[in-house]
């Protein structure tokens, strides 16, 4: 189970997170929607642990790992986290970069891990190239299995599919839910896109000026809407 509590975090005089507190319970996809600005990557940030909050915590599987004071390392976090940009490392071929926070398995243990992995996201003839050398789609599949590759308890992804046309955009949502699915991982899934939310949320948390305005199943959000921007969603039900 991932926890928030309370959470606060100020930039100068503004208040960009005020108490926002969410539980999403193992195994299940918690997507954070809401417009831009409202703080839907600075909350991300804060559970990824690349920044602190100023009042609050957050807790995975029982343990604090991030408050005002004080951080768990980041190796014993137990997340990995997808960026909009994917960050791949430009000198490394495909199967290196999965393979990189594999380095305590033996190279058999690590070559069958990757394997693995290439298989899952269907990159397999892509693994001896480099980052400049695949597609911005293919990029993605690679980021997602680094991500995966340490066995997180908790995978986030923020904004993944944004550099996608609208195309690729389409059939990596389908094929996000069955991975979702597939992988079992608790997942907080950030968008502003509330299509791409509405395909595979078991529970949206929607973001409004630093506060959350409704968390529930999609179901029970479009059943009883707090605001009009809610009721729209319902119209992208899928
Ligand atoms: P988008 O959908 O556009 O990505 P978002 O919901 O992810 O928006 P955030 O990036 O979390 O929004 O930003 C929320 C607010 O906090 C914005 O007003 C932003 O300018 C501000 N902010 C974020 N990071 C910082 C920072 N490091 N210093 C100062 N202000 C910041
Ligand atoms: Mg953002």
């Amino acid at each position: 189970m991932l926890g928030i509590d309370n959470v606060v975090r100020r930039f100068g005089r503004q208040t960009v997170l005020n108490r926002v507190s969410l539980e999403v319970p193992d195994g299940k996809v918690a997507c954070l929607v809401g417009p831009s600005g409202c703080g839907k990557s600075t909350l991300l940030r804060l559970v990824a642990g690349l920044d602190r909050p100023d009042d609050g915590q957050v807790r995975l599987r029982g343990t604090v790992i991030s408050s005002p004071g004080w951080a768990l390392e980041a190796h014993k976090r137990g997340l990995n986290m997808v960026f909009q940009d994917y960050a791949l490392w430009p000198h490394m071929t495909v199967e290196r970069i999965i393979g990189y926070g594999l380095k305590k398995l033996s190279v058999a243990e690590r070559g069958a891990r990757v394997k693995d992995l290439l298989d899952l996201m269907q990159i397999a003839p892509l693994a001896g190239r480099l980052p400049s050398q695949i597609s911005g789609g293919q990029q993605q599949r690679v980021a997602i299995a680094r991500a995966l590759a340490t066995d997180p308890d908790l995978l986030l992804l923020d904004e993944p599919l944004s550099n996608l046309d609208v195309q690729l955009r389409l059939e990596m949502r389908k094929e996000f839910s069955e991975l979702f699915k597939r992988v079992g991982k608790t997942v907080l899934y950030v968008t502003h896109d509330p299509l791409e939310a509405c395909s595979f949320a078991d529970i949206l948390v929607v973001m409004k000026s630093g506060e959350i305005e409704q968390v529930g199943s999609p179901e029970a959000l479009f059943a009883a809407p707090r605001s009009r921007w809610i009721a729209m969603l319902a119209g992208f039900e899928t």
